[in-house]
């Protein structure tokens, strides 16, 4: 592999455990590696890449992607209040939308590499996926596991892939009351499933591919399938996920059910440690919208003595109307705290953007969502929670996953010269990006795609949402049409 020399820009350099600028500043990779990073390399360089006007900085980590394009986006005016707004009971989307002659699987499969490919084009080397794709606990089959793999090896991205699994479903009922129901041969079934797809692909596409463990919603896991999901993961020194205290209405469940936060049944459970990332942790007790004990505040003490990390994806909860309270509160206990765009659009900086002003407005505090706390992580923290010390830095040593942003712009250029990661948190966006490096392999050049064709990938989106779209008009829920719950903001014009 070449030992290509990026010059003349300003890196994003890590030195002595944290990012530091340095400007005017060169990076050096030797196939897929960093081995120098600072001024005056004077080793043997095959080609070089001019990085005046850029911002030298590592790939960007979304931990927590799910693909698609998704029909949260159609729905956001409309929310069901009667679910008060969470995404659980949506068994109209798995039971009606999604198998009522909605996508096949070529579809999946062309929405899985738009996602990767928006998410590539806008600075993101590495994504953790929220599978809906493959085996699904409540969507059940979508396209093949090999798909799965062949369309991520396809996309350069470094990816950490999983089928997710659990005992168990919030459903949706014609009455318009929701239930949990325990499926327990599913859990166990899912279970085998998922440790056969994590120990077929790790690894795989030169190790870009890594594979974990997904036990999918703690209110839809029993403690036996936490326990011994656990214990697979140790068996296969895999990283595990969860999603935990997402809505107002599984905090409330879980009470009801063990008169334990989310938090403290999986604690309980035995089941958090320092390779669990627990997704999204937004209704602990400290919540101020919960009429709970704040006592000592033990969901953020049990998280911070486990070493657990917490994945954080603002815009998707934002837009029903929730907000963690907060990435900085979790980032002074010494959480390690990742970000993910979650469903589309797949832009790491709207990410970067909204976490920080959220933070500020749900502290009441503008010292609070610091740049520096946001963009540590969307890169070290992703790498945190992935127990990956290679990644999302710019030091001699790590992968060479390595992003170009043009800061030579308007809403850019001004705050830049004074602090570029204040530009980028506060005002860049995904289309400023204009190359990324995954692995030592330059990707994205001038903005695009190398070797992508986007148009057909446009086009086989669009054909996705066509079949998406349909399923839903066919489809009739609590004896309402579907489309009651996807309407648009003004009516078509009917001439
Ligand atoms: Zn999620």
């Amino acid at each position: 592999m070449p030992t290509t020399l990026i010059e003349n820009g300003d890196v994003i350099a890590y030195v002595d455990g944290a990012h530091a600028v340095l400007r005017d500043a060169q990076v050096v990779y030797d196939g897929d590696r960093i081995v120098f990073v600072g001024h005056g390399y004077d080793g043997a360089v095959d080609q070089r890449v001019d990085a005046h006007g850029k911002l030298v900085i590592p790939g960007l980590i979304n931990h927590h992607m799910a693909f698609g394009i998704h029909m949260q986006m159609y729905r956001l005016d409309r929310a069901r209040a009667n679910f008060f707004n969470s995404g659980l009971g949506f068994g109209i989307q798995s039971e009606k939308a999604y198998h009522g002659g909605g996508p096949r699987p070529e579809d999946w499969r062309a929405s899985a590499a738009f996602a990767m490919t928006s998410a590539l084009r806008s600075g993101t080397t590495t994504f953790l996926m929220v599978p809906n794709y493959g085996s699904h606990p409540y969507r059940g089959r979508v396209g093949t596991d090999q798909d799965l793999i062949d369309v991520t090896a396809a996309s350069g991205l470094r990816a950490y892939l999983s089928l997710p699994h659990m005992s168990g479903t919030a459903r949706g009922k014609e009455d318009g009351t929701l239930e949990w129901v325990r499926l327990d041969a599913a859990g166990w079934e899912g279970l085998d499933h998922a440790v056969d797809f994590a120990r077929t692909h790790n690894g795989t596409a030169d190790d870009r591919i890594r594979t974990f463990l997904f036990p999918y919603q703690a209110d839809n896991c029993s403690v036996e399938l936490l326990r011994a999901t656990k214990d697979a993961a140790r068996e296969l020194g895999c990283l595990l996920k969860i999603h935990t205290a997402q809505y107002w209405l599984d905090f409330v469940e879980m009470i009801r059910r063990t008169s334990k936060t989310p938090i403290q049944y999986l604690a309980d459970a035995d089941f958090l440690g320092p390779e669990v990332c627990v997704a999204h942790a937004i209704f602990t007790q400290r919540h101020p919208w919960l009429p709970y004990p704040k006592d000592d505040d033990t969901d953020t003490r049990l998280l911070v003595e486990s070493g657990a990390s917490v994945a954080h994806c603002p815009v998707v909860y934002a837009r029903t109307g929730f907000v963690l309270h907060s990435l900085s509160h979790y980032v002074r206990a010494g959480i390690p705290v990742s970000l993910g765009t979650d469903t589309s659009p797949h832009d790491m900086f709207m990410e970067m953007r909204t976490a920080a002003l959220l933070n500020k407005l749900t502290e009441a505090d503008a010292t609070a969502g610091t740049a520096r706390e946001i963009f540590d992580a969307a890169t070290i923290g992703g790498a945190r929670a992935l127990l990956r010390e290679d990644l999302g830095r710019l030091e001699a040593g790590a992968k060479a996953d390595i992003v170009l942003v043009d800061v030579d712009r308007d809403h850019l250029a001004p705050v830049a010269a004074v602090d570029p990661i204040q530009a980028l948190v506060y005002c860049a966006r995904g289309k400023d990006v204009d190359r990324v490096i995954v692995d030592g392999v330059t990707r994205v050049r001038g903005g695009e795609v190398i070797d992508g064709d986007l148009d057909a990938l446009f086009a086989d989106a669009e054909i996705f949402n066509q079949r998406l779209r349909a399923s839903v008009a066919n489809s009739v829920h609590q004896g309402q049409p579907v489309t009651e719950y996807y309407g648009t903001a003004f009516p078509a014009w009917k001439e």
